[in-house]
C-alpha cells in the first residue's frame, strides 16, 4: 500500500522552484553585492519548476536543489518529471525522488529524450542493476518514456516539447502547457519553435546575465525575443549574480520581470 504524502495542493499553478545559473547565487566564494544580498528574490537555486496538472505533480527538471525546493514549498509529492536536458544541474538531483516510490506506489515516471535517458543510466547506474539484498528503498524506481518533439499527454495535460538551442551544437526542449511556457538553457530559438511560442499569458525564458553567453541568452536577447514573441507577462530564469533583482526588474518593460525560487503562475 502507497503511504499517504503530506503535501499541499497546487493544482493549477506552475511554480518555478529554482531561477539560479548552474552554481547557483550566492555563488560558493563570491562576496559580490548580489551575492551578499539579504533579499530572498537575490537567493535563486537551480533551475526547475513544478505544474500543478489535472492528475497530479509534474516535475521540470531535477535540480541538485530538489529537495529543498521541495521542503520549501510543501511539495510533498512528484508524479511524474520531464527533462529540458541532461546538463548536471538540470539532473543530478534525480536521487532525492527516492522517497516518491512509497507514495506512488511504484517507479516514478520520467519524461525525456534519448541524450537525457542516456546520461541518468551512466550517472545511476546503480539504479538500473538488479543488485540482490537492496532494501526498497535503496534505490530509485524509475520509468523511463522517451518524448521527442511530438506533443504528448501526461497526468492529465498535454504538453507540447519544443525544441530550441542551447550553444550551437546542442539541443534542448522547452515546453508549452496551454497559454504558458518554459523555456530555460536556451541560446537560440529556431523560427518554428518562435511560431509555437505566439499567443502565450506566460513565457518562462532563460536570462543568465548582461552581455553575450555562448550557451545562454543574454537579458538584452532575452528581452528581444520577449518581444517579438510578445506574451502577457515574461518572467526571466537560469539568472546568474550579475543580475540584482530590485535593480534589473526597475529597468524592465512593464511586462518583463526576473523570475525568482517560489514565484506561482496560474496555468491557463
Ligand atoms: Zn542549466
Ligand atoms: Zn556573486
Ligand atoms: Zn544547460
Amino acid at each position: 500500500m502507497p503511504r499517504e504524502p503530506f503535501t499541499t495542493d497546487i493544482t493549477g499553478q506552475m511554480i518555478l522552484l529554482g531561477t539560479g545559473t548552474s552554481v547557483g547565487v550566492p555563488t560558493i566564494g563570491c562576496g559580490c553585492a548580489v551575492c551578499q544580498s539579504d533579499n530572498p528574490r537575490n537567493n535563486r537555486t537551480r533551475c526547475s519548476a513544478v505544474l500543478g496538472l489535472p492528475e497530479g505533480n509534474l516535475l521540470i527538471d531535477t535540480s541538485p536543489d530538489v529537495r529543498e525546493q521541495l521542503l520549501r514549498e510543501r511539495i510533498g509529492i512528484v508524479h511524474a518529471v520531464v527533462y529540458t536536458h541532461e546538463h548536471a544541474d538540470h539532473v543530478f538531483g534525480l536521487d532525492d525522488l527516492r522517497i516518491m516510490q512509497f507514495y506512488l506506489g511504484g517507479p516514478v515516471p520520467l519524461y525525456c529524450e534519448p541524450g537525457v535517458e542516456q546520461r541518468i543510466r551512466n550517472a545511476f547506474d546503480y539504479a538500473f542493476t538488479s543488485e540482490p539484498n537492496l532494501h526498497r528503498g535503496a534505490v530509485p524506481q524509475l520509468a523511463m518514456h522517451r518524448i521527442g518533439t511530438e506533443p504528448f499527454d501526461v497526468l492529465g495535460a498535454r504538453l507540447t516539447p519544443i525544441r530550441m538551442k542551447h550553444g550551437r551544437r546542442f539541443d534542448v526542449l522547452g515546453f508549452r502547457f496551454g497559454n504558458v511556457a518554459y523555456c530555460t538553457d536556451t541560446s537560440a530559438i529556431p523560427p518554428e519553435s518562435m511560431d509555437l511560442l505566439r499567443g502565450l499569458d506566460v513565457l518562462v525564458l532563460d536570462a543568465l546575465r548582461p552581455g553575450g553567453h555562448a550557451t545562454h541568452f543574454s537579458l538584452e536577447e532575452a528581452v528581444d525575443i520577449a518581444r517579438q514573441l510578445a506574451p502577457r507577462q515574461t518572467y526571466f530564469t537560469h539568472m546568474c549574480h550579475e543580475l540584482e533583482h530590485e535593480a534589473t526588474n526597475a529597468a524592465l518593460p512593464a511586462n518583463m520581470a526576473l523570475g525568482y525560487d517560489g514565484l506561482r503562475i496560474e496555468l491557463t
